[in-house]
């Protein structure tokens, strides 16, 4: 609509933040930061393959508060080790702002997720920041309100935005999620800003992973998120998501990367 298009996101360029997703943009890593030995493995498959980025939460947001809930302060330095290690970008989620400091010091991109997509007080204070924000589309969101909550970022002086859809809620149960790629065309269609497509939230599974890749590419995607454990059926979240290092070699064979 009319008042949409008057917003700032419509207008920026996100000039630097595209430059610096130049190439191919696959954010990999575990659900959950775990172990050193967990992290390094997954980083030593990632710089083999020349990518540059490394996932894994150190806060995890999850269903249950009987569910492993993150190794907290400790993931951190675990995942700012293997990123010094293997000269990778780490990418981490922020659940609260009380531990901005620890998170800013040890990770470059702050994810915001899913869940806290409308935590307005979070996005304006990431907002004041320089570092990267990966926004995640709330999982029960419209096109418009995942724009304002980009827009909140924005306005307090921060445009190295890049925005995530990670599937909606509908009746479907074959998947987790329902992976909404019209979004991805349509934010392409109308605005700069780069988006990404999280393939392992949307899909909750593995066999469909690389249809599916491709398809994100079509519609536009700059970049592609997926889960990636040294031994998924033992991880502490998300096992039957969670590719195998020999699994993920095998999507990226696929992608041709
Ligand atoms: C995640 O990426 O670790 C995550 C929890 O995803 P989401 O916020 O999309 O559920
Ligand atoms: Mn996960």
């Amino acid at each position: 609509d009319n008042d949409m298009k008057t917003l700032n996101i419509y207008k920026r360029q996100f000039k630097e933040i595209n430059k610096q997703m130049d190439g191919n943009v696959i954010l990999a890593g575990p659900c959950a930061v775990e172990s050193y030995e967990q992290m390094s493995k997954v980083a030593q498959c990632i710089s083999r393959h020349s990518l540059k980025y490394i996932r894994g939460g150190a806060y995890k947001p999850r269903t249950s508060p009987y569910s492993f809930q993150g190794l907290g302060k400790e993931g951190l330095h675990i995942l700012k080790a293997v990123c010094d290690e293997y000269n990778l970008i780490g990418v981490t989620e922020i659940l609260d702002i009380r531990d901005l400091d620890d998170i800013q010091s040890c990770v470059d991109i702050l994810q915001v997720g899913a869940r806290n997509m409308y935590n307005y007080p979070l996005l304006k204070e990431l907002g004041k920041l320089k570092k990267t924000v990966l926004l995640k589309r709330g999982f029960m969101s419209t096109y418009k309100e995942l724009m304002l909550a980009a827009e909140y970022i924005l306005n307090n002086g921060n445009d190295n935005i890049i925005i995530c859809e990670r599937g909606i809620r509908t009746f479907e149960t074959s998947t987790r999620n329902t992976l909404d790629l019209s979004i991805v065309a349509l934010i392409k269609e109308d605005t700069e800003i780069p988006v990404i497509v999280d393939l392992s939230h949307s899909l909750g599974r593995k066999d469909i992973i690389v249809p599916m890749a491709k398809a994100s590419v079509a519609a536009g995607a700059n970049g592609l998120m997926v889960e990636v454990h040294p031994n998924p059926d033992k991880a502490l979240s998300d096992q039957k998501q969670q590719l195998s290092i020999n699994e993920f070699e095998n999507v990226l064979k696929n992608l041709k990367l």
